[in-house]
């Protein structure tokens, strides 16, 4: 079981039940996304704007219940000390993982906004970091959704799945 838990506004209960029901398909795994949202201020940075992505995961590691998966989705923009901004973070061959939805929108890069390929980079982000947690390292593929994507155009070039390889070590592992 995969719970899923919006952390502040931003990112509404549509565009999560969307991402959840792709993921029950895509992991063969129940996926229900929490009533009510965690206020990220504990973890927010106000000179940097962004939240401490570890601070929230150490949160979700405290509340995520024995036998399942913790994602939480934000909208506020995630860092770790050492990069100027990631889109997610995991635990790896852990239960937990944040992703943040900022850079997912194409109104962060001045262009119309579009749901649908915001839904579709949502997917992707939330399959990257939950393979994570399965034990999966980077893909070489570059069409699989464990390969490394530091950049937008990167995250859009792969697919909304994992590789046979991948999937089979993260799901059919289970
Ligand atoms: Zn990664
Ligand atoms: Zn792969």
């Amino acid at each position: 079981m995969i719970h899923v838990l919006g952390i502040g506004e931003g990112v509404g209960i549509e565009a999560l039940d969307q991402m959840a029901a792709r993921l029950a398909r895509e992991l063969r795994v129940g996926v229900r996304v929490r009533d009510g949202r965690l206020d990220p201020g504990f973890a927010f940075d106000p000179v940097r704007k962004q939240c401490h992505a570890t601070a929230l995961l150490r949160y979700l590691s405290s509340v995520c219940e024995v036998g399942s998966r913790l994602l939480g989705v934000t909208a506020v923009d995630l860092y770790v000390p050492i990069f100027t901004f990631v889109y997610g973070e995991a635990q790896v061959a852990g239960r937990c993982a944040v992703l943040s939805a900022h850079r997912l929108r194409q109104e962060f890069y001045g262009l119309p906004p579009d749901e649908d390929l915001f839904g579709e980079r949502l997917v992707k982000e939330a399959l990257h970091e939950l393979g994570h947690t399965y034990g999966l390292r980077h893909c070489q593929d570059w069409r699989c959704a464990m390969s490394s994507s530091t950049t937008i155009e990167r995250l859009d070039l792969k697919e909304g799945r994992y590789c046979v390889r991948c999937w089979k070590a993260a799901v059919g592992a289970e």
